[in-house]
């Protein structure tokens, strides 16, 4: 099949695409580069630099390649930036994908998986979150991908869009020579690599006061290619799911503790760290139950134990100290 990765310069776009490669599919990346690197786009994919709202050149790709599939990745996806400047990420995330969306439509593209996030549930109520979790995002990020939920539901009542969202907890870990570069980097594994790999550099946790075992925060890592499997399952079950929204996590927490103590043993370095005060708007706990997707996609994590998530970041971080770094000469 020929699937259209949008966001396939970044993290989980780049790993997607990748595995829909391997996986014998056509793939054609959209990317503006405002956030991805293009040394992440893989070897086989057609790349076209082009935003989101430019639908000329979208279209003329999606005719010319021949596009029956899109996976949505590229969107705003910082959630303290997302609370001082809403506009910008209702903008990419809602409006222009939208925008977007009603193009595929013309062209009768109708299958579509959706990149989104646990930011969907904000402040859990109960734990593990199931899909039937009530939605209450405390972000515009994540309230921003919920509308955009939304709007896939109703089009698939009314239109025949046939879609998945995925819901994913904390991706995390490598791919090989695909790992995670953002600008700035906020997610705590790589910034624990990042102190591993320099002493210069502060580590803080922030917050070691949660009602929570050690009093840090506990997350539900996933590795980034568990997460590229469930895009691949849920392309396959579109003739079939036609409609529906899964969680993507391990179903197993770690705290910030655990996971500083995996990278310490993983790396056998160790380096500073101080506490901080609590971030803004972090839940205690947020751990998936992916039964859901078990059951019906039969998507089970292979490669999410917390040591081989680690294992797999360090071996790219070791080798891209300071990710991907400027863009090789064409
Ligand atoms: N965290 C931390 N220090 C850091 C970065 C993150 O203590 O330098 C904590 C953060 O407060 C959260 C957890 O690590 O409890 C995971 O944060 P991340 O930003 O990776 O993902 P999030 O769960 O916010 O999407």
């Amino acid at each position: 099949m020929n699937v259209l990765v949008t966001g396939g310069a970044g993290y989980v776009g780049s790993v997607c695409a990748q595995q829909l490669l391997a996986a014998g599919h056509k793939v054609a990346v959209i990317d503006d580069l405002s956030t991805g690197h293009r040394q992440a786009v893989p070897r086989g994919a057609v790349f076209v630099q082009a935003d989101l709202a430019d639908t000329r050149t979208i279209g003329q790709l999606v005719k010319d390649t021949g596009v029956a599939a899109v996976m949505h990745f590229a969107a705003a996806a910082l959630v303290e930036k997302s609370m001082t400047d809403p506009r910008y990420y209702f903008e990419i995330n809602v409006q222009k994908a939208l925008q977007f969306l009603h193009l595929l439509l013309e062209l009768e593209v109708n299958d579509f998986i959706f990149s989104s996030t646990a930011a969907v549930y904000g402040e859990p109520v109960s734990t593990p979150i199931t899909e039937d979790h009530p939605l209450r995002p405390i972000n515009a990020y994540g309230e921003s991908k919920l509308m955009f939920e939304n709007i896939l539901h109703w089009y698939h009542r009314a239109y025949g869009l046939r879609y998945v969202a995925l819901r994913y907890f904390n991706a995390a870990g490598a791919d090989g020579e695909l790992g995670e570069d953002h600008q700035p980097e906020t997610h705590l594994i790589p910034r624990l690599l990042n102190a591993a790999l320099d002493q210069a550099f502060e580590f803080a946790i922030y917050g070691d006061d949660y009602p929570t075992s050690d009093g840090t925060c506990i997350r539900d890592y996933v590795h980034v290619l568990d997460i590229a499997e469930a895009h691949v399952l849920a392309l396959n079950a579109l003739p079939v799911v036609k409609g529906a929204v899964y969680n993507v996590g391990h179903s197993e927490g770690h705290s910030v503790r655990k996971v500083l103590d995996a990278v310490a043993e993983v790396t056998g370095r160790h380096f500073p760290v101080r506490t901080a005060p609590r971030r803004v708007g972090d839940p205690a706990v947020l751990v998936a139950s992916s039964e859901k997707i078990a059951r019906e996609l039969c998507w089970h994590p292979r490669h999410s134990d917390l040591k081989n998530i680690v294992r797999s970041a360090w071996a790219w971080k070791q080798q891209h100290a300071s990710g991907y770094g400027p863009p090789a000469v064409q």
